[in-house]
């Protein structure tokens, strides 16, 4: 191939937006390798769970929403996607309450949810449409070799292995990725011992796109709206709990929600198939190298208490393909260290305050001391009599930072 040519090695969120984002220049020649086989394009069937986009609901930043708006992909996923309107912060046998309003923001939302499976399906229907993009999917990155000019990536693509070549190479391959250890690059992580269970529930009320985050005795558990008056639940608990409320029986499972999560949304009436994700924070050591980056879950994998995770993701891909871009402009070497050390240095200082603030509200929101059980309350009801507090934790709370 002529053109630039960049290696993606994983096509789930990151992957696949990072290839949309590169491909609006016709210049770039991408592949994006894919270890699992990638599903028909039929939006009429059940869309089936994949890495990535499997039963969750992402909460969206503005500034992600944005970004799919300029794809051109935005009318498409919105029919899948609910505003947020309204955020209710709260901690269970507590009197602190903080509350926000996107018309007192002076903004329409905060963000807005998607379904994963949705999300998924029309990103890889963009990408499939994109001449400058080839897909390998059922394609597993197996070894990797680094030289001068170029990254070789082996991969065993319908039982053959297969080598393929570039310039630069992307690892997306999530928070175990194979590529980030074939590159040598140590990573440091934090089990929290904690899982979060994932699951859609209804209630008797209507949701009127409130998003709630209440802090419970065994961890914070977030409603987010959904379409059809439905709600997501992501609600963290000490692992090994989880299992047992996975098991038992739909009713069960209601009336233990119920009892954490209080009345404020209603009686809970219905809920759909529980799932269970551990949840552990994964910091890779370096995220440039010579003709190799690091990105995604790859390179900095976050505790979802505040649904940052994606959204900071998204704002790498933004910094990175900018200086792809420009660096294709000067006719230079898109995999120069330079360039890929100066894209993570522009990203660290985000990278950091996202990675400090996930951490930090977990970790201050498990200790059940009586005296921080107050601070925190009456942190709480200041935020709610605080106008300009509630900018700043807006930005933050719900990884909604625009
Ligand atoms: C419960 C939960 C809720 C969350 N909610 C939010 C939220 O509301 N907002 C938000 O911003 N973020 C949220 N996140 C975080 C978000 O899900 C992640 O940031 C996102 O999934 C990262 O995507 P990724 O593409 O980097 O990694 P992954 O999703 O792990 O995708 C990696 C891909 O690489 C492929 N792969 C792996 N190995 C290979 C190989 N050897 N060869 C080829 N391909 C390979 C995999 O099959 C997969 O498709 C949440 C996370 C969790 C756990």
């Amino acid at each position: 191939m002529s053109n630039p040519h960049i290696l993606i090695i994983g096509g789930g969120m990151v992957g696949l937006t990072l290839a949309l984002l590169l491909s609006q220049r016709a210049e770039f020649d991408i592949t994006l390798v894919e270890a699992v086989p990638l599903p028909p394009l039929n939006p009429d069937e059940p869309l089936p769970y994949r890495p990535s986009f499997d039963a969750r609901n992402t909460a969206l930043s503005r500034k992600t929403v944005t970004t799919y708006r300029e794809l051109g992909l935005w009318d498409d996923l919105q029919t899948h996607a609910t505003p947020i309107h309204h955020i209710h912060i709260s901690e269970q046998h507590s009197f602190g309450i903080a509350r926000l309003h996107a018309e007192e923001e002076g903004i329409e939302s905060f963000g807005q949810v998607i379904e994963n499976a949705w999300l998924g399906l029309v990103l890889l229907r963009a990408v499939k449409s994109k001449s400058n993009i080839r897909v390998l999917d059922g394609a597993k990155l197996t070894q990797l070799q680094i030289n001068e000019q170029q990254a070789t990536a082996t991969i065993n693509y319908q039982g053959q292995e297969q080598q393929l070549s570039a310039p630069l190479l992307v690892a997306a391959d999530g928070a175990d990725s194979l590529c980030r250890q074939l590159l040598g690059v140590t990573a440091t992580s934090h089990d929290y011992q904690q899982t979060a269970l994932v699951t859609t529930v209804a209630t008797h009320l209507a949701h009127q796109q409130t998003a709630f985050e209440r802090f419970t005795a065994s961890g914070p558990l977030a409603l987010l709206p959904l379409p059809d008056d439905r709600r997501s639940i992501v609600w963290t608990l000490p692992k090994g709990e989880e299992q047992a409320l996975i098991d038992c029986s739909d009713e069960q499972f209601l009336s233990a929600l119920q009892q954490a999560f209080g009345n404020r949304a209603g009686k809970f009436i219905r809920t759909g198939k529980r799932f269970a994700y551990p949840l552990k924070q994964v910091l890779a050591q370096s995220q440039a190298l010579p003709r190799a980056v690091i990105l995604g879950n790859a390179a900095h994998t976050l505790h979802p208490v505040a649904g940052q995770g994606f959204n900071l993701c998204l704002r790498d891909c933004l910094a990175l393909t900018t200086r792809l871009q420009q660096q294709v402009q000067a006719q230079g070497d898109i995999g120069d260290l330079a360039l890929l050390k100066d894209y993570e240095q522009a990203r660290i200082a985000d990278q950091q305050r996202v990675i400090r603030f996930c951490d930090g509200v977990v970790r201050g929101f498990s200790n059940r001391q009586p005296m921080l059980r107050l601070a925190r309350n009456v942190g709480l009801l200041a935020f709610d009599l605080l106008p300009h507090a509630k900018q700043t934790v807006a930005n933050y709370a719900m990884g909604l930072r625009a």
